[in-house]
């Protein structure tokens, strides 16, 4: 306690839960290397300052890689793989060398040979290579930090020694990726917005978290005791005994509700006049197939393959993505999985902190529009999809579809894969569904066409959203009207529903939607098939499913479709079913 008073930033609710403990403050920065020129006889001092700051670098990189391994699992350790490799390229080190002899500091010479690579693979302005400018990004910043005792953000999120709370302007799926996971109790970031990659990630990692908070980092000072509360979207700093004693009581009453919910996990998800809905989860890992089991999900509704492509070296070839995608397959059977193919671009992967070319990545080269533009990277991937097909029921998504010459053209590459297998001798399944997911409005405006060429949609509402509203899912300046219950996305929802009934496809939705127990209540009404939310939420909308008549929420979702007012929704909702969940969830 800093004898500071209680004070609250608000923000926006991104996964649930509370937690509360010391903060560690990650400011957007990086170093400052001033320009510093050595005495001859300094030479070879710097060089070894140099060579030991290199393997101080790999020596800690190593260890994390090790630890990531062992506690998160393969792919999430690869990233350091990368970064050891980085560290290991002779002509950049050479070039690093030859400044130094130009009589240049290490660190200047270090930075300026590291920056520079960093800024031509930003420039070649493809999101995947973006994605390795990064990876020297944050081997630049290990190396100066050993160099100079700076600690950069990278180095305290893998490093860390206890428990905090991370407070920071925003995370990456990157960064989220490599922080010591069991170390974090909660984390907060002065940008994003629900639907954003940091927000999905702390869901799928089970973390408390606000994002939005705007000014969070300004606010919290390091060392300071913080609550994160994760429900009701607020981080409170250096609160009052009787606070702490509050949402202490508050932690121990959502634990019991949660663990009270999981009793249920194993019943179908039926409502009380016995329509089923299906229900299962979203995964951004394969290592999250155990939390889609232990959660009661039947199989995975969106399976996000960006993850297998970022922070390494290199493409991931198709035996890799092969074996991943059966293992996936065989552990869920004979529930589903629907691969998606990689949708990179948006807010995926690429930092802030390199603020993309891309002036609207949202709508830039992205999702199918990167597909078909690196064909051999697509081709790669449905291969490895197609060869998994037999492990169990897998079904193949394309995500960002706005045409329907986009949509023929995938199909096309998919026949020519599937003729490729078929004459090298793979067994693969000729009745593998395809899917889009809709979740751009000229899609939902030209449902029926597409719907002739696929065998189910799946609503991605993160995205429908933002493009319906023109309201950028991750920027917190414009959350108040990125609003899910707003009449227009709504109309639109049920107006794919329709028009996928009428075509005779099955439709889900993979977005957030999904997760928010008034939005999944409402979707069951406009007669969706199938529900994929977070893992860790199923229980709760499970539970949402069983308690609700479908009677009811048909009626509610007629209405909610001529309501203008979205709070005025949601109170019709929650009268109908907020009687059965606590209010600090609603
Ligand atoms: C969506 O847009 O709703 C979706 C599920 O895809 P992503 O969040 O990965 O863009
Ligand atoms: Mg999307």
């Amino acid at each position: 306690m800093t004898g500071t008073p209680e004070s609250v930033v608000n923000g926006i609710a991104a996964s649930p839960g509370i937690a509360m403990g010391n903060a560690i403050v990650l400011a957007e920065r990086d170093f400052h290397v001033p320009l510093r020129r050595l005495r001859p006889e300094e030479l070879d001092d710097e060089i070894a300052r140099l060579e030991q700051a290199i393997e101080d670098s790999k020596t800690q990189l190593h260890t994390t890689r090790d630890e990531m391994a062992r506690d998160m699992g393969e792919s999430y350790a690869r990233i350091f793989d990368a970064h050891i490799m980085i560290l290991e390229d002779k002509r950049s080190l050479e070039d690093v060398l030859a400044r130094i002899r130009d009589r240049y500091s290490a660190e200047f010479a270090f930075n300026a040979v590291f920056l520079r690579h960093e800024k031509e693979l930003w420039e070649k302005g493809d999101v995947y290579i973006k994605d390795r400018a990064g990876d020297i990004r944050d081997v630049r910043r290990r190396v100066l930090s050993n160099l100079s005792g700076l600690r950069g953000r990278s180095e305290e999120l893998s490093n860390l020694e206890d428990d905090v709370i991370v407070i920071s302007n925003d995370l990456s799926p990157a960064d989220t990726a490599r922080m010591r996971r069991e170390r974090i109790l909660a984390f907060g970031t002065d940008i994003g917005g629900r639907t954003s990659h940091t927000a999905i990630m702390a869901r799928s990692l089970e973390i408390p978290a606000v994002v939005g908070l705007k000014n969070g980092t300004s606010r919290v000072a390091e060392g300071d005791y913080v609550i994160v509360d994760g429900n009701r979207g607020k981080v409170v700093v250096n609160p009052l005994p009787e606070t702490r004693e509050k949402y202490g009581l508050e932690i121990e009453r959502y634990a019991s509700f949660t663990t009270g919910l999981l009793r249920f996990k194993d019943l179908p998800a039926v409502t009380v006049d016995g329509h089923s809905v299906m229900l299962s989860a979203n995964i951004e890992s394969h290592e999250e197939v155990g939390s889609v089991i232990e959660h009661g999900a039947r199989g995975i509704g969106l399976y996000r393959t960006e993850f297998i492509y970022i922070g390494r070296e290199g493409l991931p070839g198709e035996e890799e993505q092969y074996e991943i995608y059966r293992s996936v397959a065989s552990r869920v059977k004979p529930d589903p999985v629907i691969i998606r193919t990689m949708d990179l671009g948006g807010d995926k992967f690429v930092s802030p902190l390199e603020s993309p070319k891309e002036i609207n990545p949202y709508l830039g080269w992205r999702g199918i529009r990167f597909c078909l533009a690196r064909k051999d990277i697509f081709k790669t991937q449905l291969r490895a999809i197609l060869r998994a097909s037999t492990d169990g029921d897998v079904k193949i998504m394309y995500p960002m579809i706005s045409g329907l010459d986009e949509l023929l053209e995938a199909n096309a590459v998919l026949a020519e894969v599937r003729e490729e297998l078929k004459h090298e001798g793979h067994r693969i399944n000729e009745n593998c569904e395809i899917g889009i997911m809709v979740e751009t409005p000229a899609a939902v405006v030209i449902a029926r066409e597409l719907a002739r060429h696929v065998d189910f949609f799946s609503i991605g509402s993160n995205d429908l959203i933002q493009y319906t509203l023109a309201a950028d899912r991750g920027n917190e300046k414009v959350a108040y009207l990125y609003e899910p219950l707003h009449p227009a996305v709504l109309r639109l929802i049920m107006q794919t529903i329709q028009v996928a009934k009428e075509s005779g496809i099955w439709v889900g939705l993979c977005g957030e939607m999904s997760s928010d127990v008034v939005c999944a209540f409402l979707l069951m009404g406009m007669g969706i098939d199938e529900l994929s939310a977070s893992p860790y939420v199923v229980p709760e909308i499970k539970e949402m499913v069983r308690t609700s008549y479908m009677s009811e929420a048909k009626e509610i979702a007629e209405k909610a479709l001529t309501v203008f007012d979205p709070a005025e929704v949601r109170r019709m909702v929650l009268d109908c079913i907020g009687k059965e969940f606590p209010d600090m969830l609603l």
